[in-house]
């Protein structure tokens, strides 16, 4: 609370009212050493939200001036209405691609989180139920979801039905691709003899179910049988959400059952999952005993592609003459490894693969596809325009299917409720045959 001057009243804007950010408390919601924006512009052309709606006000240099330092800086003591700090927080995807492309290091994602734990509402109450609760039944959540009547559903919630119908059981992609050869010396150059775990994720370990068996078979393949570990959620959509107290508490209880596990590689096939707990690394928050357990985990994190690297594959009965590739927001991590899905996909299905010169964001973003879900369509259809034209459906749908792989949970259900009529999307685990 501001010291009162002389003179100031209860409407003064030093008075501190129910329901204001004011300067002090904004500042501490920013996360430590975050640098200024310098409103250089870089990051707009690699904003989905900016991109779809054209919308400066939704851009991350709004953001970043709006809720970084240099802003609060120079905040006068009354602060930024609630409403206007709510209203910012839930528009964001917290895809990062705008972190990729600032110059001064401005890490949006982060500025957003952290005023959406400043602002805490009932959507986070929901989100947190949701993932930390109630993913067990997700799959019945989605067979129900998958009963309900369009017409039925109030607009608001069509886009997390039609996202929920993908959770249900059954649903998914049929196989159509034999691996003829596993790149097993080189899987084990890579792991160098190291025992794996699987790291399943919220959906692999849940309603696609099917994804953690087909890895298990792939794994077998590589000649390597995967240890058990209890994961539980990588924790990447908590903290986006405004959650860090949760979020440190799923990371600190995967480290301890990696380290009961006697601290194998860690092998994820989602590629949030993946960055999710590559970000474990330097988060702080007493998640490792040391450094040491540190670069261990941060050298441990791998994709299941990766030990692929290498492998071969034949089509059969079933295989779509052309297939799209949805490259994740989230498949470029701090592990040098870039997008090991793509370069995986890439050699077994050659020129089947069609992918976007400069691939969109699917526009999930978690938490806002309950605060603004129109938003959040606007750009999964911006993403299938993309996808449209590097394949071609709509010009030639007798010859091209609307038929596309990605490598990420959300990407996958997001992708899926915002097709157009007729298109289909999986995970790529999907199209392999376990047998
Ligand atoms: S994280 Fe994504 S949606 Fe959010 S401001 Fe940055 S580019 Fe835009
Ligand atoms: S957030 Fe970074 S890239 Fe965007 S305007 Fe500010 S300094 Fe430039």
């Amino acid at each position: 609370m501001p010291d009162k001057k002389p003179g100031d009243t209860p409407g003064d804007a030093a008075v501190e009212k129910p329901g204001e950010l004011s300067g002090q408390e904004a500042a501490s919601a920013v996360p430590q050493r975050q640098p200024s924006c310098v409103l250089c512009g870089c990051c707009l052309e690699g904003c989905p939200l900016f991109a779809a709606t054209g919308r400066e006000e939704l851009s991350p240099r709004a953001k970043a001036l709006l809720a970084g330092p240099s802003k609060f800086a120079a905040l006068p003591e009354g602060g930024l209405p609630e409403a206007d700090v709510a209203a910012l927080c839930s528009l964001c995807l917290a895809c990062g691609r705008c972190e990729k492309l600032c110059p001064q290091g401005v890490a949006v994602p982060a500025l957003v989180a952290a005023l959406r734990a400043a602002h805490p509402d009932f959507r986070q109450w929901l989100w947190k139920q949701w993932i930390t609760r109630l993913a067990p039944f997700w799959g019945l959540a989605g067979a129900g979801a998958a009963l309900a009547p369009d017409a039925l559903v109030p607009e608001r919630l069509g886009l997390a039905l039609k996202g929920l119908r993908g959770l249900r059981p059954g649903a998914g992609l049929s196989p159509w691709l034999s691996i003829t050869h596993f790149p097993v010396d080189a899987c084990r150059q890579r792991t160098g003899g190291r025992p794996v775990a699987v790291f399943d994720g919220c959906v692999g370990g849940g309603p696609r179910r099917a994804w953690a068996e087909t890895t298990r078979f792939l794994l077998r393949g590589l000649d390597s049988a995967p240890v058990a570990a209890r994961f539980s959620c990588c924790g990447s959509t908590l903290g986006a959400a405004g959650l860090p107290q949760e979020q440190a508490e799923v990371r600190r209880a995967n480290v301890a059952a990696w380290r009961e596990a006697g601290r194998p590689l860690v092998v994820a096939y989602c590629a949030t999952c993946r960055k999710g707990l590559v970000d474990y690394v330097g988060a702080g928050g007493d998640i490792f005993s040391d450094a040491g357990e540190e670069a261990l985990w941060r050298a441990s994190v791998l994709p299941l592609s990766a030990l692929l690297a290498g492998a071969r594959g034949k089509a059969g009965r079933g295989a779509p003459a052309v297939v799209g590739y949805h490259r994740p927001c989230h498949a470029d991590v701090r592990d040098g490894l870039g997008d090991a899905d793509h370069a995986l996909l890439s050699g077994l299905l050659g020129a089947r693969l069609r992918t976007p010169a400069k691939g969109g964001c699917c526009g999930f973003g978690g938490i806002m596809q309950l605060s603004a879900p129109q938003l959040s369509g606007a750009v999964g259809r911006a993403c299938w325009d993309t996808l449209d034209g590097a394949l071609g459906f709509t010009a030639a749908p007798e010859a091209v299917p609307a038929y596309v792989l990605t490598g990420c949970s959300a990407c996958v259900l997001q992708l899926a409720a915002t097709a157009p009529a007729g298109a289909r999307v999986g995970h790529w685990l999907e199209i392999v045959r376990c047998s």
